[in-house]
């Protein structure tokens, strides 16, 4: 592992001071939260020298508010947290067992939302799931807080948008609207601890018809970045979520994706599976819909 030096500050503003200082200097900082990728990285792919800026003691990046308008997540808080939440469970169920899919038990006990999202990893689990539930970044900046919506964030392979001298410092959700239904689903290669050959978040919201008057499709591992597909979710909104709408709204999927041939599935298997999971995903999503109060 290379060199570096630890910094856990208690407060956004120390972190800040941390970041800015280095910058200043030309040194550079890394956040850390729960660690699973970051110190794999720098066991092997990334041994350069750098300070690791803690974010876990910040009590803003370790609150979790369940508000009747909406839904925050600290970005120090791990999948384990989460899981164990009935309330947050009851809420954005696809959200949180995408967080469950994060390698095991252990993996789980420190990996956090922010972790997979700041990593920008095509595959990143939780990140599809954040973006149909409307997930917004809260980004603590030199200036103040900003805020970018989750599909924003990521802009290439391992490359988020913070500037120099900012972190996450949490996920706002809007409190899903009354039938509402979301669902996660992935496909891997083995039965559990590998990553994703295509992954699909689907979120509608139903009229007291069982009619779809809202919808959001995200897609994972079949692009440099995770993708919300205007096209899938359009397919879906005004109908009851059949078998037909989630068929176009399946073909919308493969029409996004512009994935890459590796040992886990080629382009053309990865265009066809991420269609599968989004029908998959989407009856599971409407039939949440129609079950929710
Ligand atoms: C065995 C194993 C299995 C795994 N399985 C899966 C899986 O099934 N699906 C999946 O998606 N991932 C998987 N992962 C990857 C990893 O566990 C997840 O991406 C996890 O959510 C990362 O969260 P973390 O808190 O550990 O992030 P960290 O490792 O702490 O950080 C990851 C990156 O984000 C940056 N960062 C972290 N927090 C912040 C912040 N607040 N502000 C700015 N930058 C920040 C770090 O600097 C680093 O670059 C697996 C990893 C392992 C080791």
């Amino acid at each position: 592992m290379g060199e570096f030096a630890y910094v856990a500050p208690t407060s956004v503003a120390d972190a800040l001071d941390v970041l800015r200082e280095h910058a200043n200097n030309g040194r550079r900082a890394q956040m850390l939260a729960g660690g699973t990728d970051l110190l794999v990285q720098m066991r092997g792919l990334d041994k350069a020298p750098r300070t690791i800026v803690d974010v876990k003691k910040i009590e803003e990046a370790n609150r979790l508010d369940i508000g009747s308008d909406e839904i925050y997540i600290g970005a120090a808080i791990p999948s384990a947290a989460l899981n164990e939440n009935a309330a947050l469970k009851a809420l954005l169920p696809g959200l949180i067992e995408a967080a469950d899919l994060i390698g095991s038990t252990q993996i789980q006990g420190r990996a956090t939302l922010g972790g997979n999202l700041c990593n920008a990893s095509p595959a990143a689990d939780t990140t599809p799931a954040m973006i149909v539930n409307r997930g917004v970044c809260v980004i603590a900046s030199g200036g103040g807080n900003r805020e970018l919506p989750v599909e924003a964030f990521c802009t290439g392979v391992g490359v988020n948008a913070l500037a120099d001298g900012e972190f996450l410092l949490g996920l706002k959700f809007p409190h899903p609207a009354a039938r509402t239904g979301d669902a996660y689903l992935r496909f891997i290669p083995r039965t559990e601890m590998d990553i994703a050959v295509a992954g699909c978040g689907v979120s509608v919201t139903l009229d007291a018809d069982g009619r779809c008057v809202d919808a959001a499709v995200g897609i994972g591992a079949v692009a440099p970045t995770p993708l919300k597909v205007e096209a899938a979710a359009e397919a879906l909104i005004g109908t009851k979520v059949d078998d037909d709408a989630l068929a176009a709204a399946g073909a919308a999927c493969t029409a996004a994706a512009s994935p890459i041939t590796d040992k886990r599935g080629t382009v053309e298997y990865r265009r066809k599976v991420v269609a599968v999971l989004c029908r998959r995903t989407g009856a599971i999503a409407r039939d949440r819909a129609l079950g929710a109060s």
